[in-house]
Protein backbone atom coordinates (compact mmCIF):
# COMPACT_ATOMS: atom_id res chain seq x y z
CA UNK A 1 0.00 0.00 0.00
CA UNK A 2 1.22 3.71 -0.84
CA UNK A 3 2.36 6.39 1.30
CA UNK A 4 1.41 9.88 0.95
CA UNK A 5 1.83 13.23 2.77
CA UNK A 6 -0.43 15.97 2.96
CA UNK A 7 -0.23 19.79 4.32
CA UNK A 8 -2.21 19.59 7.76
CA UNK A 9 -4.29 22.64 6.30
CA UNK A 10 -5.47 20.52 3.97
CA UNK A 11 -6.85 17.82 6.45
CA UNK A 12 -10.13 19.27 6.59
CA UNK A 13 -10.32 19.72 2.86
CA UNK A 14 -9.88 15.84 2.18
CA UNK A 15 -13.15 15.43 5.47
CA UNK A 16 -15.09 17.08 3.30
CA UNK A 17 -14.39 15.54 -0.11
CA UNK A 18 -15.21 11.95 2.48
CA UNK A 19 -18.78 13.96 3.71
CA UNK A 20 -19.33 14.96 0.36
CA UNK A 21 -19.02 11.09 -0.92
CA UNK A 22 -21.90 10.22 0.77
CA UNK A 23 -20.35 8.46 3.51
CA UNK A 24 -21.56 9.24 7.22
CA UNK A 25 -18.66 10.23 9.19
CA UNK A 26 -18.17 9.49 13.17
CA UNK A 27 -15.86 11.73 14.64
CA UNK A 28 -14.33 13.03 18.18
CA UNK A 29 -17.28 16.26 18.71
CA UNK A 30 -16.80 18.34 22.06
CA UNK A 31 -20.72 18.75 23.76
CA UNK A 32 -20.79 20.49 27.23
CA UNK A 33 -16.73 19.23 28.19
CA UNK A 34 -16.82 15.75 26.88
CA UNK A 35 -15.32 14.95 23.98
CA UNK A 36 -16.99 11.64 22.27
CA UNK A 37 -17.84 10.07 18.69
CA UNK A 38 -20.51 11.95 17.31
CA UNK A 39 -21.89 11.65 13.66
CA UNK A 40 -20.79 15.23 11.73
CA UNK A 41 -21.31 16.60 8.75
CA UNK A 42 -18.90 18.73 8.54
CA UNK A 43 -15.32 19.37 9.63
CA UNK A 44 -16.33 22.25 11.73
CA UNK A 45 -18.15 19.76 14.21
CA UNK A 46 -14.88 17.90 14.78
CA UNK A 47 -13.14 18.83 18.64
CA UNK A 48 -10.02 20.31 18.71
CA UNK A 49 -7.14 17.60 18.00
CA UNK A 50 -6.06 18.26 21.93
CA UNK A 51 -7.36 15.74 23.16
CA UNK A 52 -5.74 11.80 24.39
CA UNK A 53 -8.66 10.27 23.75
CA UNK A 54 -12.53 10.24 23.35
CA UNK A 55 -14.59 8.80 26.61
CA UNK A 56 -16.32 5.68 24.85
CA UNK A 57 -14.36 3.88 21.80
CA UNK A 58 -15.04 3.39 17.82
CA UNK A 59 -15.98 -0.09 18.38
CA UNK A 60 -19.64 1.20 18.03
CA UNK A 61 -19.09 1.60 14.42
CA UNK A 62 -19.80 -2.15 14.10
CA UNK A 63 -21.18 -2.93 17.46
CA UNK A 64 -23.34 -0.39 18.21
CA UNK A 65 -25.16 -0.01 22.00
CA UNK A 66 -28.03 -1.05 21.12
CA UNK A 67 -29.72 -3.03 17.71
CA UNK A 68 -32.76 -4.84 16.41
CA UNK A 69 -32.37 -8.01 15.71
CA UNK A 70 -35.25 -8.73 14.33
CA UNK A 71 -39.08 -7.41 14.72
CA UNK A 72 -42.20 -8.68 14.16
CA UNK A 73 -46.25 -8.25 13.85
CA UNK A 74 -49.01 -10.97 14.72
CA UNK A 75 -52.24 -10.27 12.68
CA UNK A 76 -54.59 -13.13 13.27
CA UNK A 77 -52.68 -16.03 13.76
CA UNK A 78 -50.03 -15.13 10.72
CA UNK A 79 -46.36 -13.70 11.82
CA UNK A 80 -44.35 -11.88 10.38
CA UNK A 81 -40.77 -11.30 10.12
CA UNK A 82 -38.50 -8.80 9.72
CA UNK A 83 -35.00 -8.94 10.04
CA UNK A 84 -32.09 -6.60 9.23
CA UNK A 85 -30.32 -6.15 6.06
CA UNK A 86 -26.48 -5.67 6.53
CA UNK A 87 -26.03 -4.97 3.00
CA UNK A 88 -28.24 -2.08 3.22
CA UNK A 89 -25.76 -0.57 6.22
CA UNK A 90 -24.30 2.79 5.38
CA UNK A 91 -20.74 3.40 4.30
CA UNK A 92 -18.89 4.43 7.44
CA UNK A 93 -15.98 6.72 7.64
CA UNK A 94 -14.37 6.81 11.53
CA UNK A 95 -12.49 9.97 11.58
CA UNK A 96 -9.73 10.52 14.31
CA UNK A 97 -10.04 7.39 15.89
CA UNK A 98 -6.43 6.44 18.05
CA UNK A 99 -4.23 3.36 17.19
CA UNK A 100 -5.85 1.75 20.18
CA UNK A 101 -9.07 2.28 19.10
CA UNK A 102 -8.03 0.36 15.91
CA UNK A 103 -6.01 -2.00 17.79
CA UNK A 104 -9.42 -3.20 19.47
CA UNK A 105 -11.46 -4.31 16.25
CA UNK A 106 -8.49 -7.49 16.37
CA UNK A 107 -9.71 -9.06 19.56
CA UNK A 108 -13.23 -8.05 19.12
CA UNK A 109 -13.05 -9.76 15.37
CA UNK A 110 -11.90 -13.18 17.03
CA UNK A 111 -14.48 -13.05 19.94
CA UNK A 112 -17.74 -12.36 17.21
CA UNK A 113 -15.93 -15.09 14.63
CA UNK A 114 -14.80 -17.63 17.55
CA UNK A 115 -17.23 -20.42 17.01
CA UNK A 116 -20.72 -18.68 15.40
CA UNK A 117 -19.81 -15.78 12.39
CA UNK A 118 -21.78 -12.62 13.88
CA UNK A 119 -23.21 -11.58 10.79
CA UNK A 120 -24.54 -8.21 11.93
CA UNK A 121 -20.64 -7.16 13.42
CA UNK A 122 -18.97 -8.30 10.32
CA UNK A 123 -21.35 -6.67 7.95
CA UNK A 124 -20.51 -3.42 9.53
CA UNK A 125 -17.02 -3.50 9.97
CA UNK A 126 -16.71 -4.51 6.50
CA UNK A 127 -18.57 -1.29 5.60
CA UNK A 128 -16.20 0.66 8.27
CA UNK A 129 -13.57 2.60 7.30
CA UNK A 130 -11.15 3.73 10.10
CA UNK A 131 -8.60 6.72 9.80
CA UNK A 132 -6.38 6.45 13.06
CA UNK A 133 -4.17 9.30 13.80
CA UNK A 134 -1.37 8.92 15.91
CA UNK A 135 -1.07 10.21 19.67
CA UNK A 136 1.42 13.07 19.89
CA UNK A 137 0.38 12.89 23.75
CA UNK A 138 -0.45 10.30 26.37
CA UNK A 139 -1.75 10.58 29.89
CA UNK A 140 -1.50 8.68 32.92
CA UNK A 141 -3.81 5.97 32.46
CA UNK A 142 -2.48 5.48 28.70
CA UNK A 143 -0.08 2.04 28.54
CA UNK A 144 -0.28 0.44 24.92
CA UNK A 145 3.32 -0.04 24.81
CA UNK A 146 3.05 -2.39 27.78
CA UNK A 147 0.17 -4.66 25.43
CA UNK A 148 1.82 -4.72 22.26
CA UNK A 149 0.77 -1.36 20.73
CA UNK A 150 2.17 1.87 20.74
CA UNK A 151 1.40 5.52 19.55
CA UNK A 152 1.97 5.28 16.17
CA UNK A 153 0.50 1.76 15.32
CA UNK A 154 -1.15 0.77 12.19
CA UNK A 155 -2.55 -2.56 13.29
CA UNK A 156 -5.90 -2.51 12.87
CA UNK A 157 -6.24 0.82 10.80
CA UNK A 158 -7.44 1.61 7.03
CA UNK A 159 -5.41 4.78 7.68
CA UNK A 160 -2.79 6.12 10.17
CA UNK A 161 -2.29 9.91 9.94
CA UNK A 162 0.54 11.47 11.46
CA UNK A 163 0.86 15.05 11.77
CA UNK A 164 4.93 15.61 11.39
CA UNK A 165 6.61 18.67 12.83
CA UNK A 166 7.18 19.79 9.54
CA UNK A 167 3.70 20.92 8.87
CA UNK A 168 2.70 17.94 6.94
CA UNK A 169 0.93 14.74 7.73
CA UNK A 170 2.36 10.97 6.73
CA UNK A 171 -0.90 9.13 5.64
CA UNK A 172 -0.15 5.55 5.86
CA UNK A 173 -2.68 3.54 3.76
CA UNK A 174 -3.00 0.25 4.80
CA UNK A 175 -5.93 -1.57 3.19
CA UNK A 176 -7.88 -1.48 0.35
CA UNK A 177 -10.30 0.79 2.33
CA UNK A 178 -8.09 2.92 3.03
CA UNK A 179 -6.84 3.48 -0.64
CA UNK A 180 -10.46 4.42 -1.44
CA UNK A 181 -10.51 7.20 0.99
CA UNK A 182 -7.47 8.51 -0.03
CA UNK A 183 -8.31 8.53 -3.72
CA UNK A 184 -11.41 10.90 -3.19
CA UNK A 185 -8.99 13.97 -2.56
CA UNK A 186 -6.29 13.05 -4.86
CA UNK A 187 -5.06 16.53 -5.28
CA UNK A 188 -4.48 17.13 -1.76
CA UNK A 189 -1.82 14.25 -1.42
CA UNK A 190 2.15 13.42 -2.64
CA UNK A 191 3.20 10.39 -2.60
CA UNK A 192 5.68 9.55 0.47
CA UNK A 193 8.67 7.06 1.07
CA UNK A 194 8.10 3.86 2.84
CA UNK A 195 8.40 3.69 6.14
CA UNK A 196 11.75 2.19 6.54
CA UNK A 197 13.34 1.21 10.51
CA UNK A 198 16.16 3.73 9.70
CA UNK A 199 14.46 6.09 7.05
CA UNK A 200 14.50 10.07 7.98
CA UNK A 201 10.79 9.23 7.38
CA UNK A 202 10.49 6.84 10.38
CA UNK A 203 12.52 8.98 12.41
CA UNK A 204 10.29 11.98 11.93
CA UNK A 205 7.73 10.13 12.50
CA UNK A 206 8.88 8.81 16.23
CA UNK A 207 9.94 12.57 16.71
CA UNK A 208 6.09 13.17 16.64
CA UNK A 209 4.90 10.43 18.96
CA UNK A 210 4.01 10.59 22.14
CA UNK A 211 6.95 9.28 24.29
CA UNK A 212 5.15 6.04 26.71
CA UNK A 213 7.78 3.53 28.16
CA UNK A 214 6.59 -0.07 28.55
CA UNK A 215 5.54 -0.81 31.68
CA UNK A 216 5.51 -4.45 31.65
CA UNK A 217 4.49 -6.96 29.11
CA UNK A 218 1.51 -9.38 28.72
CA UNK A 219 3.45 -12.39 28.83
CA UNK A 220 4.46 -11.16 32.40
CA UNK A 221 0.93 -10.82 33.31
CA UNK A 222 0.23 -13.85 31.62
CA UNK A 223 2.38 -15.71 33.90
CA UNK A 224 1.45 -14.48 37.04
CA UNK A 225 -2.06 -14.76 36.25
CA UNK A 226 -1.22 -18.79 35.46
CA UNK A 227 -1.07 -19.07 39.07
CA UNK A 228 -3.30 -16.27 40.61
CA UNK A 229 -6.95 -17.47 40.54
CA UNK A 230 -6.88 -18.10 44.11
CA UNK A 231 -4.83 -15.13 44.91
CA UNK A 232 -6.64 -12.38 47.55
CA UNK A 233 -5.21 -9.83 45.05
CA UNK A 234 -8.44 -10.07 43.33
CA UNK A 235 -10.70 -9.00 46.94
CA UNK A 236 -7.96 -6.57 47.43
CA UNK A 237 -8.05 -4.47 44.11
CA UNK A 238 -12.35 -5.00 43.69
CA UNK A 239 -13.24 -3.20 47.66
CA UNK A 240 -13.88 -0.05 46.03
CA UNK A 241 -15.29 -1.65 42.55
CA UNK A 242 -19.25 -0.18 42.49
CA UNK A 243 -20.31 -2.84 39.55
CA UNK A 244 -21.41 -0.09 37.35
CA UNK A 245 -20.29 -1.27 34.12
CA UNK A 246 -18.82 2.11 32.96
CA UNK A 247 -15.45 0.29 32.07
CA UNK A 248 -16.75 -2.47 30.00
CA UNK A 249 -19.20 0.00 27.86
CA UNK A 250 -16.08 2.57 27.30
CA UNK A 251 -13.69 -0.46 26.32
CA UNK A 252 -12.53 -0.71 22.64
CA UNK A 253 -12.55 -4.92 23.23
CA UNK A 254 -15.47 -5.71 25.40
CA UNK A 255 -17.50 -7.42 23.60
CA UNK A 256 -20.28 -8.62 26.07
CA UNK A 257 -23.69 -8.46 24.88
CA UNK A 258 -27.47 -9.52 26.85
CA UNK A 259 -30.81 -9.80 24.06
CA UNK A 260 -34.09 -8.05 25.32
CA UNK A 261 -37.59 -8.41 24.05
CA UNK A 262 -39.29 -5.46 23.27
CA UNK A 263 -42.58 -6.38 23.23
CA UNK A 264 -45.73 -3.93 22.38
CA UNK A 265 -48.99 -5.93 22.28
CA UNK A 266 -49.06 -7.60 18.52
CA UNK A 267 -45.63 -6.08 17.71
CA UNK A 268 -42.20 -6.04 18.90
CA UNK A 269 -38.53 -6.54 18.21
CA UNK A 270 -35.72 -8.88 20.05
CA UNK A 271 -32.66 -6.38 20.70
CA UNK A 272 -28.64 -6.51 21.80
CA UNK A 273 -27.35 -3.70 23.92
CA UNK A 274 -24.03 -3.84 25.38
CA UNK A 275 -23.49 -5.77 28.54
CA UNK A 276 -21.11 -6.07 31.68
CA UNK A 277 -19.34 -8.34 34.00
CA UNK A 278 -18.96 -6.47 36.47
CA UNK A 279 -22.96 -6.61 36.96
CA UNK A 280 -24.26 -8.41 39.69
CA UNK A 281 -27.13 -10.37 37.31
CA UNK A 282 -24.70 -10.86 34.78
CA UNK A 283 -24.20 -14.60 35.31
CA UNK A 284 -26.86 -15.35 37.61
CA UNK A 285 -28.92 -18.42 36.88
CA UNK A 286 -32.74 -18.80 37.11
CA UNK A 287 -32.34 -20.77 39.56
CA UNK A 288 -30.80 -18.11 41.84
CA UNK A 289 -27.55 -19.26 41.92
CA UNK A 290 -24.55 -16.95 40.68
CA UNK A 291 -21.02 -18.50 40.04
CA UNK A 292 -19.45 -15.33 40.63
CA UNK A 293 -21.45 -14.03 43.70
CA UNK A 294 -19.07 -10.88 44.59
CA UNK A 295 -17.38 -8.11 42.78
CA UNK A 296 -14.21 -9.97 43.26
CA UNK A 297 -14.89 -12.90 41.29
CA UNK A 298 -16.50 -10.28 39.10
CA UNK A 299 -13.03 -8.57 38.77
CA UNK A 300 -11.29 -11.45 38.27
CA UNK A 301 -13.10 -12.66 35.35
CA UNK A 302 -12.34 -9.65 33.74
CA UNK A 303 -8.74 -9.80 34.04
CA UNK A 304 -8.16 -13.75 33.14
CA UNK A 305 -10.57 -13.30 30.04
CA UNK A 306 -8.44 -10.50 28.96
CA UNK A 307 -5.35 -11.41 29.58
CA UNK A 308 -5.56 -15.44 30.15
CA UNK A 309 -8.49 -16.66 28.44
CA UNK A 310 -8.42 -14.75 25.45
CA UNK A 311 -4.56 -14.72 24.64
CA UNK A 312 -5.32 -18.92 25.55
CA UNK A 313 -8.11 -19.41 23.13
CA UNK A 314 -8.14 -16.91 20.85
CA UNK A 315 -4.49 -15.70 20.43
CA UNK A 316 -5.63 -12.27 20.88
CA UNK A 317 -5.00 -9.63 23.89
CA UNK A 318 -8.36 -7.94 25.48
CA UNK A 319 -6.67 -4.79 26.16
CA UNK A 320 -5.20 -1.94 24.16
CA UNK A 321 -3.82 -0.33 27.01
CA UNK A 322 -6.12 2.75 25.99
CA UNK A 323 -6.87 3.71 29.67
CA UNK A 324 -10.37 4.65 28.81
CA UNK A 325 -11.65 2.26 31.80
CA UNK A 326 -9.79 3.41 34.36
CA UNK A 327 -10.40 7.46 33.21
CA UNK A 328 -14.62 6.44 33.30
CA UNK A 329 -14.39 4.37 36.78
CA UNK A 330 -16.09 6.59 39.33
CA UNK A 331 -13.85 5.30 41.65
CA UNK A 332 -10.85 5.50 40.21
CA UNK A 333 -9.98 1.69 39.76
CA UNK A 334 -6.74 2.11 37.94
CA UNK A 335 -6.01 -0.55 35.27
CA UNK A 336 -2.51 0.17 34.60
CA UNK A 337 -1.80 0.68 38.67
CA UNK A 338 -3.61 -3.17 39.24
CA UNK A 339 -1.57 -4.83 36.37
CA UNK A 340 1.83 -3.47 37.27
CA UNK A 341 1.30 -4.54 40.70
CA UNK A 342 0.31 -8.05 39.59
CA UNK A 343 3.25 -8.18 37.02
CA UNK A 344 5.45 -7.22 39.98
CA UNK A 345 4.38 -10.02 42.62
S1 LIG B 1 -16.08 1.43 36.15
FE1 LIG B 1 -15.00 1.11 38.10
S2 LIG B 1 -16.63 0.92 39.65
FE2 LIG B 1 -17.62 0.65 37.64
S3 LIG B 1 -17.59 -1.62 37.34
FE3 LIG B 1 -15.74 -0.81 36.34
S4 LIG B 1 -14.10 -0.96 37.91
FE4 LIG B 1 -16.10 -1.17 38.98
S1 LIG C 1 -9.58 -2.89 29.55
FE1 LIG C 1 -9.43 -0.66 29.85
S2 LIG C 1 -7.38 -0.10 29.08
FE2 LIG C 1 -7.86 -2.16 28.28
S3 LIG C 1 -8.77 -1.77 26.25
FE3 LIG C 1 -10.48 -1.92 27.74
S4 LIG C 1 -10.87 0.22 28.36
FE4 LIG C 1 -8.85 0.18 27.36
Amino acid sequence: MKNYQIKHSDLDGWLEKIIAAGRRVIAPVTEEGHTDFRPIHSPAEVAADDQVQTIQSAKQAAFPKAETLFSYRKEGTAVSLDQPAPESYLQTVVWRARPCDAAGFTPLSAIFNWDYKDNLYNARLARTTLVAFSCQQADAYCFCTSVGGGPGEKKGCDILVTKLPSGKALVEVCTEKGEALAALAPGLFSEANAVADDSPLFAEKQSALAQLPARFSKEDIRRHLAEAFDSPVWREQSERCLGCGACAFVCPTCACFDIQEDPHGSHGRRIRCWDSCAFALFTQHTSGHNPRPSQATRWRQRILHKFSYMPERLDATGCTGCGRCSRACPVDMNLLEHLTSIAQK
